[in-house]
């Protein structure tokens, strides 16, 4: 078997992907035709012309189109059952998705609709796809404190079943201004039951790493490549094994790292870090989870227990129930 066989074979987990960007030509398409007059193409050709990046001005301008679409619960619905298909066609079985609750408040989408058709969408997915589905629900940090609110507001008061974690993305400028409001919510969270998984260590220095370790809890880090520049920081994460999100096509495309080929996968993978490979924003960046498993063995040479070892590394750091873990890490050894 080749290596990209057996890439293929692996079954998958996706722990680091965002609902809007997750979304593929032929989801937006639907979304599109659904929504006539939004300025997004309504044809495949030209839609794939515009999925085509130059840097990370034109992804901001996609991204921002595409969100414009999800107007409607059954827009959100649409987005994870293509998420799903997207996925079971690269043998992925579990994704924990993160849905940013607050886009579709400002939307005018209450809160109980949406978590309506993200319930409905889960048992979809699983049904027409066999991919299960966690979600993660997160703040835009760049929105601030009334962000913080209404995204904790849902995730207490109308959690969908599916709800596993809690969530920042954002610029550190405004994690700075609004440290409290995030601070609170993360307790809040966490005390309610949910994991807390923030984004940290993308476009920031280690220092936004510490943070999120000492004062949210984070259990789980979105990113988190920036460590490599903080000696002590690394020995911690190492120590107590705390999982990475790493994304290494994203990084690219974000002009976090200049070429795939400096990518510090094999740095973090040298220093005994918990690392799992996730694609981000997939079909905005021109990537897919299968993607990113062979950059790791095309790029850094990778070998099959290399990469096995990242599969189990994704189920381990999952949020899925002991059970469903079992039986995939067992999937897993099988095929190792
Ligand atoms: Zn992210």
């Amino acid at each position: 078997m080749s290596i990209h066989s057996f890439i293929d074979a692996l079954p998958k987990v996706e722990l680091h992907v965002h609902l809007v960007g997750s979304a593929s030509v032929p989801t937006v398409l639907e979304l599109s035709r659904r929504h006539p007059g939004s300025g997004v193409p309504t044809t495949e050709e030209e839609l794939r012309a515009f999925y085509v990046f130059r840097d990370f001005t034109d992804f901001a301008a996609v991204y921002q189109a595409v969100n414009a679409l999800v107007r409607e619960p059954e827009d959100v619905a649409t987005l994870v059952t293509g998420l799903a298909g997207d996925l079971a066609g690269q043998n992925g079985r579990y994704a924990e998705v993160t849905v940013t609750p607050y886009a579709h408040h400002v939307a005018g989408m209450p809160m109980r609709a949406v978590t309506e058709a993200l319930d409905i969408a889960a048992r979809s997915s699983f049904d027409e796809h066999g991919v299960r589905i966690g979600y993660i629900f997160d703040i835009p940090g760049e929105c601030g404190a009334e962000a913080a609110r209404v995204t904790l507001d849902h995730a207490l008061q109308e959690p969908p079943q599916a709800l596993v974690a809690f969530g920042l993305a954002g610029i550190e400028q405004e994690r700075v201004r609004h440290r409290d409001a995030f601070r609170d919510a993360f307790r809040a969270a966490t005390a309610a039951g949910l994991h807390s998984v923030p984004h940290a260590g993308e476009m920031t220095g280690p220092e936004t790493v510490w943070e999120v370790v000492g004062h949210l809890g984070a259990e789980r880090i979105g990113h988190g490549i920036s460590c490599l520049d903080d000696p002590r920081l690394v020995a911690h994460l190492r120590e107590a094994q705390i999982p990475l999100d790493v994304c290494p096509t994203s990084n690219v495309c974000t002009g976090q790292v200049a070429r795939i080929a400096e990518h510090p996968l094999p740095r973090l993978l040298g220093e005994g870090l918990f690392v799992t490979l996730n694609s981000d924003d997939p079909p905005m960046f021109a990537t897919t989870l299968t993607g990113e498993y062979r950059i790791a063995a095309d790029v850094f040479g990778l070998d099959r227990a290399a990469l096995a070892a990242l599969a189990r590394n994704a189920v381990t750091a999952s949020y899925l129930g002991s059970a469903a873990k079992r039986d995939l890490l067992a999937e897993i050894d099988a095929l190792a």
